[in-house]
């Protein structure tokens, strides 16, 4: 189990963390967000899918739990599970639009579906640092692809 922890002293930081994250990347891969609101998952998740190729606005899925975006050589899904208790509960399939082998899912809030995202690559915790900073530990499980280097923007 690699673990990074980095501190992000703005939300561009977050971001260029987000775009190394993206990095390692391959399709198929998911990136569990946790953090509680506005600690800076989507800004996270905007970085990393600006690296992958996507040129549409990144905003959070209000009106359904994910968005798909066409990114350079995937499709890159944004979900966001909040308003999930259990996916149990709901449609089985729901998740099925958003992941899969030609996908790179990021999935916030993603306790509602953890059976179901049991396989993600990586896994990704923002906390409120004080002001504007935050603290970011990213864990991965499963090593391969992923080199764990200085982040962007010394740690301080
Ligand atoms: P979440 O998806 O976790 O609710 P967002 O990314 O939507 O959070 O919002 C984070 C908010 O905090 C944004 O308004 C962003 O500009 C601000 N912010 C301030 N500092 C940071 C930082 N270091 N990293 C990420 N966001 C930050
Ligand atoms: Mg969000």
């Amino acid at each position: 189990m690699a673990v990074r922890i980095v501190q992000s002293a703005d939300p561009s930081e977050t971001e260029a963390l987000g775009a190394e994250l993206a990095a390692g990347l391959s399709a198929g891969d998911v990136v569990l967000v946790h953090g509680e609101l506005g600690a800076g998952k989507t800004t996270l998740v905007r970085g990393a899918a600006r690296a992958l190729g996507v040129t549409d606005p990144v905003t959070s899925p209000t009106f359904s739990i994910g968005h798909r975006y066409r990114g350079s050589r995937v499709t890159v899904s944004h979900l966001d599970l909040y308003r999930l208790q259990s996916l149990h509960a709901e449609d089985p399939e729901l998740l099925e639009d958003y992941l899969g082998a030609q996908r790179i899912a990021f999935v916030e809030w993603p306790e509602a579906g953890a059976s179901e995202l049991a396989h993600a690559r990586v896994r990704v915790t923002l906390a409120h640092a004080g002001g504007d900073r935050r603290r970011i530990e990213v864990r991965e499980p499963a090593l391969a692809g992923f080199t764990p280097s200085a982040p962007t923007g010394a740690p301080r």
